[in-house]
């Protein structure tokens, strides 16, 4: 019931301004951003923090055999077969 939820107001002059709108179209002035870089950034740096913890439980060196096995089989390659001299 209220047309003005569609609308914000510009700080400066009070007039309504478009929602997706940086500047306002009446005065200029610069319109504050919703969502603020910080928590872009802290949620960037969540992630790596997660990854890094998850590289460094997956190299860590197992004592034990009961979890899957995470060191590399090495297998030596076979030997090829010399053909019989006939
Ligand atoms: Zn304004």
């Amino acid at each position: 019931m209220s047309p003005q939820d569609s609308t914000k107001k510009c700080h400066r002059c009070l007039q309504p301004v478009p929602p997706r709108a940086r500047r306002c179209p009446h005065c200029g002035d610069m319109l504050k951003r919703e969502l603020p870089n910080v928590s872009i950034f802290l949620g960037v740096l969540g992630i790596i923090v997660l990854i890094g913890i998850g590289l460094l439980l997956y190299f860590l060196p197992a004592d034990d055999d009961s979890g899957p096995s995470n060191t590399p089989q090495q297998q030596s390659a076979p030997a090829p077969k010399k053909p019989p001299l006939n």
